[in-house]
């Protein structure tokens, strides 16, 4: 049995692109000649603009997924057995391993909080 892992989009392999087996969850960029559409499972934050360090940005991003967003939990469950690529710098605190989780069974919707 395959888990889903994430890589970063440096370390994909050539073609990677055309191969179902990878999705791309990052934001919108270029990439030499390629564009990357902006991911669903993009994440909103990020460490210039909200001046949170990359920790603080990855429970944001936890807590977003398992608390608020629902529909992105689902879509997320549905990328068992993938390759998870993403765009992000923050290294072992990259937002894909949220994703990852979801999709592997490990973390569960908590659903919204009330106030
Ligand atoms: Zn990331």
């Amino acid at each position: 049995m395959t888990t889903t892992v994430v890589i970063n989009i440096r370390d994909a392999p050539p073609s990677w692109q055309s191969n179902p087996m990878y999705v791309y969850i990052g934001s919108p960029r270029m990439e030499g000649d390629i564009e990357y559409d902006g991911s669903p499972f993009g994440t909103p934050f990020s460490v210039p603009k909200d001046g949170d360090s990359a920790v603080a940005i990855w429970m944001k991003y936890l807590h977003q997924i398992t608390r608020e967003c629902g529909e992105i939990f689902d879509q997320a469950q549905e990328l068992d057995q993938t390759v998870l690529v993403c765009d992000c710098e923050s290294g072992r605190w990259c937002h894909g391993t949220i994703v990852a989780g979801v999709a592997n069974g490990h973390l569960q919707f908590e659903g919204a909080v009330s106030a």
